[in-house]
C-alpha cells in the first residue's frame, strides 16, 4: 500500500528532544528554538524569523501586526487551505477572493486591482504547491495602494522567485511545520518578518502581549502587559523534533524531487502528445483528435524554483476524477484531491466575497488530484504509480503515449 502522505522522518528527532528533555527547560525559546531561528534567518535572510505554534498562528500574527480590524478587506484566493481566510477574518476582516490562475492554481495576478476598495488593507497570497505568485505585478499592485503583502508560504519552504526565497518578498512570510508539510515539528510554523520596523511588536504579540522576550534580554527589568498578543510560541520539544529535520532540508528537497521528475517524464507523454508523437499532432485531421493529451501537468513559470511540496495532475472533469482515484485505490495507491473553494463553504459565504467571476477557481479544484509524495517515497515506487495512470487512461481508450486509440 502507498499512502498518500508520510510525515517527513530523519531518524535523528528522538534524540534531539531527549536532549531537549535533559535541559529541563521544556517551554519554549529555548536553544532548539534559537538554533531554528538562525537557520531560517540565514536561508532566508529575512531580519527576523520567530517559530510559531502554527502557519495558521504565523497568519494570524500577520493579521495582528497589520492592524487588521473590523471593516477591512483582505484581498486572496479561494482556492486555499481555510487558515488563509480564518487568520483575517478573525480580526473582523472580510475575505474578498479573486480568481486563480489555471496553470499555477495561484491567485491571477491581473485581476487583483479590480478588486481594491478603500476597505482593501492587504492581499494574502498563497504560493501554492510551493510555486511562486508573480510577485513583481503583485509587489508593485501594493506599492502603488499602500497595501500590505502577506504571503502564505506554508507549502513553500525553500523555493525561490527569480532567486528570492518565498517569505522574504512581502511584508510578511508564513511557513507550516505541520507534518504533511516537507519539513515538521508535528505541528507547528514560522514568521518571516521582512521590514525591522515590526519585529519588537512580533516579539510582543507572541508571547502574550508582553515584552517577556525584552526581559529575558536583560533589556527591561520587569515584563508587563504592553499590547494584544497571544501565545504563539511552540514549545522546546517541537523545536528540538525540527532540528534534524532543518539540518538535512537540502536532502529532503532533492528526495522530492526525484520523485517529481520521475513522475513528470513519464506522464509528460500523455499530457503533451506532440511531444511523444513527435508532432503527428499537426497532421492529424480526425474528429476527435486522436493525440489529444489525457491530463494537464503542473506547470512551473520561469523564474519559479520550486521544492517539489506536490505533485498533481488534472483529469478532464471531476468524474473522471472520482474514476481515476478508485482505479488508484484498487492498485494500493491513494491519492487525493485538495480544496473546496473558500466562496463556497458556510464560513466563506457569511465572511466573504468573490469579486469578479469564478471562471478558473470551481473547475480546476474539481480536476485536480494529487499524487503520493512524501520524503521516502521511493522513485521506484513514483515510476510504479506513473505507470498505473498511464494504464488507467489506456484502458479508457486512450493510447500509453496519450493520444485516443
Ligand atoms: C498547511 C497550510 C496552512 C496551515 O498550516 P498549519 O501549520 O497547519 O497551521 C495554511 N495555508 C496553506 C496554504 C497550507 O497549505
Amino acid at each position: 500500500m502507498i499512502p498518500f502522505n508520510k510525515a517527513p522522518y530523519t531518524g535523528y528527532e528522538a534524540e534531539h528532544v531527549a536532549a531537549a528533555v535533559a535541559t529541563g527547560k521544556l517551554s519554549g525559546d529555548g536553544e532548539y528554538t534559537k538554533r531554528c531561528h538562525a537557520w531560517l534567518e540565514e536561508q532566508t535572510g529575512a531580519p527576523k524569523a520567530l517559530l510559531t505554534t502554527s502557519c495558521t498562528h504565523a497568519l494570524e500574527m500577520s493579521a495582528i501586526l497589520s492592524n487588521i480590524t473590523l471593516g477591512d478587506e483582505v484581498i486572496m484566493p479561494s482556492y486555499t487551505f481555510v487558515s488563509t481566510a480564518d487568520a483575517f477574518v478573525s480580526r473582523g476582516a472580510t475575505a474578498v477572493f479573486v480568481d486563480i490562475r489555471p496553470d499555477t492554481m495561484n491567485i491571477n495576478e491581473s485581476l487583483i486591482e479590480a478588486a481594491i476598495t478603500k476597505r482593501t488593507r492587504a492581499i494574502c497570497v498563497v504560493h501554492y504547491a510551493g510555486v511562486s505568485c508573480e510577485m513583481d505585478v503583485i509587489l508593485d499592485i501594493a506599492k502603488r495602494h499602500n497595501l500590505i503583502v502577506v504571503e502564505d508560504a506554508a507549502q513553500a519552504v525553500l523555493s525561490f522567485y527569480k532567486g528570492r526565497p518565498l517569505g522574504t518578498l512581502g511584508e510578511f512570510g508564513c511557513y507550516s511545520f505541520h507534518d504533511t508539510k516537507n519539513l515538521t515539528m508535528g505541528e507547528g510554523g514560522a514568521l518571516l518578518i521582512n521590514k525591522k520596523d515590526y519585529v519588537e511588536k512580533a516579539e510582543i504579540v507572541r508571547e502574550k502581549g508582553t515584552d517577556r522576550s525584552k526581559f529575558f534580554r536583560g533589556e527591561v527589568d520587569k515584563y508587563s502587559w504592553v499590547e494584544v498578543g497571544s501565545s504563539y510560541l511552540p514549545s522546546e520539544l517541537n523545536a528540538a523534533y525540527l532540528w534534524p529535520q532543518l539540518e538535512r532540508a537540502t536532502e529532503i528537497t532533492a528526495a522530492r524531487m526525484a520523485c517529481w521528475d520521475t513522475y513528470y517524464k513519464l506522464l509528460e507523454p500523455l499530457a503533451n502528445p506532440a511531444v511523444a508523437n513527435n508532432g503527428h499532432q499537426d497532421n492529424c485531421s480526425e474528429t476527435p483528435c486522436k493525440v489529444h493529451p489525457c491530463i494537464e501537468l503542473p506547470s512551473i513559470p520561469s523564474g519559479c524554483e520550486h521544492n517539489a511540496h506536490m505533485f498533481y495532475i488534472k483529469c478532464a472533469d471531476v468524474n473522471e476524477r472520482a474514476s481515476l482515484i478508485t482505479y488508484l485505490k484498487e492498485n494500493d495507491i491513494y491519492t487525493v484531491f485538495h480544496y473546496v473553494p473558500l466562496h463556497s463553504a458556510p464560513a466563506g459565504i457569511r465572511h466573504g466575497r468573490f469579486n469578479g467571476e469564478d471562471v478558473y477557481t470551481t473547475k480546476e479544484s474539481e480536476r485536480l488530484l494529487r499524487l503520493p509524495m512524501y520524503y521516502g517515497l521511493k522513485t521506484s515506487e513514483a515510476e510504479y504509480i506513473a505507470n498505473k495512470v498511464i494504464s488507467f487512461y489506456g484502458a479508457r481508450g486512450f493510447c500509453s503515449n496519450g493520444g485516443v486509440k
